[in-house]
């Protein structure tokens, strides 16, 4: 038999058997749009009938580049099939089938395609409709209609010279809206399209219905690699190979009166999450007319009044919608003289606030379980709630002073702050180039706008709705957004535009908050705002529940473990001690310890450093009330805590300078005494100089060759956890040593520490649960972890050294330079600094983790780098068996939901293969 490239949309079952009965195949073969359609149908919902051409069509037809006969023959046969079930016959001067011409991909891609309505009107077909219907106002508006879409959809002629001869037409009739130009009006603009058709492609309107179809279904199969396509699909990640379907269906129409109608919506609020109808309908309008923002339109729950009957049944058919998808859905709906048509429905876009509100509710609702609902967030969603919003009272104040522009719809949550740009390329270049931060503003946007928008800190447009082009791509991308902004007036000719009297130039600063809709002049505070948000709590509660990782912190302050712990974690994976000896008063008495020889010297320095050390670990403990906290000894090569050497040599050469020209003795004597310490300095900093200082003398090696600092810290710590337990305090102190790579480094330092924290704890008369382990950020470490067991309690991966040594690369200088190009070569898949390398750097892991085990079975292991708050990197964690991860507190809500995430996977895995 044949190969069917053509099914009708009421022939789902025998497009699921071919695929093999899975969903997503279903949606690969028919697109969504199709899919959508054909299971509308089969629930029984009001469909208009028609088929789909399938997305194997589309690549047939690229693979061949014309159109296969077999094709278009089974569209044909199709056709009849429609014909027969509407009982109108294409291209019939008498009762003629009109239909639309729909692209539809795997995956939505909103605007990249254009749709063609009205396909089959001709001279003709409009004589016969108008008998039909009685109405030629409505069947000469849809004629217009065809051949400005078929225009610039299928033969890419512009758009502005048809909306121009509209536009002229309405002034000369003195009418503000399309609706009211009468019938003999839409006539003589047909003329005047007709003329434009001609005089721009040079061809004349296509009469023939069949000639319309099969151009029209080719122009769908060639956007497909159009550019703006392609583009979309490189931002969006969507392969290039799975070509779009083509939608081929029976006209119904928004466009006969008062009681037809046309609209969009989505099954809750898309911005916040709210279980509440939301949309636009136009009234006695066709097709795009609601996106495009040509006209004003209503918030649909009006339909309420406007059609109330029609009304009850799309609200039902939303419920239905939701229960049989089990997700909020985004739907396009037609009411042809009171009855209502459903033309398309697929899952909604949302914002990250709304997606973790729609999956808690739903898992309330119990159309879906927790561990769903927890799989439907994504950890980047997470994120967006961590990202900036305006400080409410940066905005109070902005709002007294007048600089509260205008309020339009808060599509796409977040505070963004920019210098305007009309253009997109404009936007681009500013932003890539010149490092500027810009909000793109424009009338409405296009899809040859998204580089702009991409490249936009947020964006701003004047018209448009919740489900214009501007709000769907803003909250794809995450990008701050308010659309719809009708009191701004912009000029894109003159570079500028108006709020009443307020004049704003391109290059000028605002502030646009997508969570509001208010647009403001000049720059607005942002800030980052508590999680406190009650569904995402509970969305990580569960998550908690489903996790085997724990999930810790990097801090290095009180403060740091205070917001961690606010966020969730569980421990303090690492504090970095080098830290405190940066902080102004007490890096003196750092660089008097490193340079200086003498041991009394050397001992004033580090006993003036113990009570800040103390302190700084009081307050680490009592933030992490019971909690354990690994903290790391001194780390960085010691000249980090010096000033640089080309500094020091011009200090010096200009001091000497002004020696020459010294006017008095005591001039003389200061700058001498400044040159000699200068001096000492330079000498120092010279001895400490190495070629290699990341591989120099750090880590454990300098506890080693300075005991002193060690058994400072270990004193600073112990002190600190007697005090602390003393006041009632639950501490648990992990030491932990970084760099080891020799188990005799980890024999070596254990006794130091061993003996200062038996004559601390004495001195206290309070033993203190504690734990001696090492970093593993060496290979060595990690090839002869059995032996390091030995002498370890825990080991933390310190996987930023571990790459870089695995790799033989330094992060700064690969990162500046060559990193870019081996990941665009494709000689690196990513970056393995922001995700674990899982074929080199997590072998070690895994056989640090072994071999350390096997030693000492209940060895704690986690990891401490960066990586650690990396969802990909936390299921390498996970797989390797790992008891935490350790991240930036900013990043723990994320890490929660990531390690959730894959140990649900894992765990659906298994019952597939036990079931
Ligand atoms: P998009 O992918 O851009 O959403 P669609 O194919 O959904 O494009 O078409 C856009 C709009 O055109 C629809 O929302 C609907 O209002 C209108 N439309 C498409 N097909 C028909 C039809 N057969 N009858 C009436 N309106 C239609
Ligand atoms: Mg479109
Ligand atoms: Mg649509």
């Amino acid at each position: 038999m044949a190969k069917k490239w053509v099914y009708l949309f009421d022939e789902l079952d025998q497009v699921t058997s071919y695929v093999g009965g899975d969903w997503e195949n279903v949606r690969g073969l028919l697109g969504g749009k199709g899919a959508g359609l054909a299971d509308m149908t089969k629930l029984g919902l009001p469909v208009p009938p028609g088929f789909t051409v399938t997305t194997e069509a589309c690549n047939s037809y690229h693979a061949g580049m014309k159109f296969p006969e077999q094709i278009w023959e089974q569209e044909l046969a199709a056709l009849n099939e429609v014909e027969a079930r509407t009982g109108k016959e294409f291209g019939d001067g008498k009762n003629p089938l009109l239909v639309s011409c729909r692209s539809g991909a795997k995956f939505s891609m909103p605007g990249m395609m254009d749709t063609v309505l009205n396909i089959g009107l001709n001279g003709d077909t409009v004589k016969g409709m108008i008998e039909a219907t009685g109405d030629p106002r409505f069947v000469y508006d849809s004629y217009r209609r065809l051949i400005q879409m078929f225009g610039s959809v299928v033969v890419g002629l512009p758009t502005e010279p048809f909306e121009e001869v509209i536009a002229e037409f309405r002034k000369a009739r003195g009418v503000k809206s399309d609706t009211e130009l009468t019938a003999d009006d839409w006539k003589a603009v047909i003329e005047r399209f007709s003329n434009i058709f001609q005089r721009y492609s040079h061809i004349c309107f296509p009469a023939d219905p069949y000639e319309q179809l099969r151009l029209a279904t080719e122009a769908v199969f060639k956007s497909w690699n159009g550019k703006r396509a392609v583009d979309y699909r490189n931002a969006a990640k969507i392969p290039h190979d799975l070509g779009t379907a083509v939608n081929i269906q029976t006209m119904v129409f928004g466009n006969m009166g008062k009681d037809s109608a046309t609209g969009v919506a989505m099954t809750r609020n898309a911005t916040t999450g709210e279980r509440k109808l939301e949309g636009d309908y136009l009234i006695d309008a066709q097709g795009e007319d609601v996106v495009a923002g040509i006209r004003t339109t209503y918030p649909v729950e009006q339909m309420a009044q406007t059609m109330p009957s029609a009304w009850n049944q799309f609200a039902e058919t939303a419920v239905r919608l939701e229960q049989h998808y089990r997700d909020m859905q985004d739907v396009e709906f037609t009411v042809e003289r009171g009855a209502l048509w459903m033309l398309q429905t697929r899952s909604g876009k949302r914002t990250a606030q709304a997606a973790v509100r729609i999956a808690v509710d739903m898992a309330g609702e119990g159309l879906i379980t927790r561990e769903e609902a927890v799989m439907r967030v994504t950890p980047e969603q997470v994120d967006f709630f961590l990202h900036p919003q305006f400080n409410p009272s940066s905005k109070r104040t902005a709002k007294s002073e007048g600089k509260l522009l205008a309020t339009g719809l808060n599509v796409s949550p977040g505070a963004a702050v920019g210098m305007v740009a009309f253009k997109a390329d404009l936007a681009e270049s500013w932003a890539k180039n010149e490092g500027k931060k810009v909000i793109m503003v424009r009338p409405e946007t296009k899809p040859d706008d998204v580089h702009g928008m991409l490249a936009a800190e947020g964006i701003l447009t004047s018209r448009g709705g919740r489900t214009s082009h501007a709000a769907l791509v803003a909250r794809q991308f995450g990008k701050p957004a308010v659309v719809g902004v009708a009191a701004l007036d912009i000029d894109i000719g003159r570079h500028l535009m108006t709020v009443g009297d307020q004049l704003i130039r391109e290059g000028e600063w605002i502030s646009v908050d997508g969570s509001t809709g208010e647009v403001f002049l000049g720059q607005v505070e942002t800030m980052v705002p508590d999680i406190s948000d009650p569904w995402l709590m509970k969305l990580l509660q569960w998550a908690d529940d489903f996790r085997v990782l724990g999930v810790w912190a990097n801090a290095d302050y009180p403060h740091d473990a205070k917001r961690a712990r606010e966020y969730g974690a569980s421990g303090i994976g690492l504090c970095r001690t080098e830290h405190m000896f940066f902080q102004a008063e007490r890096l003196p008495m750092v660089q008097k310890l490193i340079m200086t020889n003498e041991p009394t010297e050397r001992r004033e320095a580090l006993d003036a450093l113990l009570p800040f050390q103390r302190e700084d670990f009081v307050g680490l403990f009592e933030a992490m009330d019971g909690l354990p906290v690994i903290i790391r000894l001194i780390d960085p090569p010691l000249h980090e805590f010096l000033p640089g050497f080309e500094q020091l040599m011009r200090e010096l050469t200009d001091s000497k300078i002004r020696l020459l020209n010294a006017r008095n003795l005591q001039e003389i004597d200061e700058l001498l005494r400044k040159i000699e310490e200068d001096e000492h300095i330079l000498r120092s900093v010279e001895t400490l100089r190495e070629s290699n200082p990341m591989l120099g003398l750090r880590g454990v090696r300098l506890g080693i060759i300075m005991p002193e600092l060690t058994q400072m810290q270990v004193r600073a710590i112990f002190e600190a956890a007697c005090h602390c337990a003393k006041q009632g305090v639950d501490v648990h102190p992990e030491i932990m040593i970084p760099l080891t790579a020799h188990v005799n480094e980890l024999i070596a330092q254990r006794k130091t520490l061993e003996t200062v924290a038996t004559a601390v704890m004495e001195e206290h008369a309070i033993t203190i649960d504690y734990k001696f382990g090492t970093m593993i950020e060496v290979p060595r470490a990690a090839l002869t972890a059995d032996e390091i067991a030995e002498h370890a309690e825990f080991f933390s991966f310190g996987t930023n050294d571990l790459t870089q040594t695995t790799y033989g690369i330094s992060r700064d200088d690969a990162e500046k330079g060559f990193l870019i190009d081996y990941i665009q070569l494709g000689i690196l898949p990513e970056n393995p600094f922001v995700s674990i390398d899982d074929k080199g750097v997590a072998k070690l892991m895994k056989m640090a983790v072994e071999l350390g085990r096997k030693t000492r079975p209940d060895l704690e292991v986690g990891i401490c780098g960066e990586h650690g708050g990396d969802p990909k990197s936390i299921a390498v964690c996970h797989n390797l068996g790992l008891n935490y991860v350790s991240c930036s507190p900013f990043r723990v809500p994320i890490a929660r939901l990531a390690a959730a995430q894959v140990a649900l996977k894992e765990r659906s895995k298994d019952s597939r293969q036990t079931g």
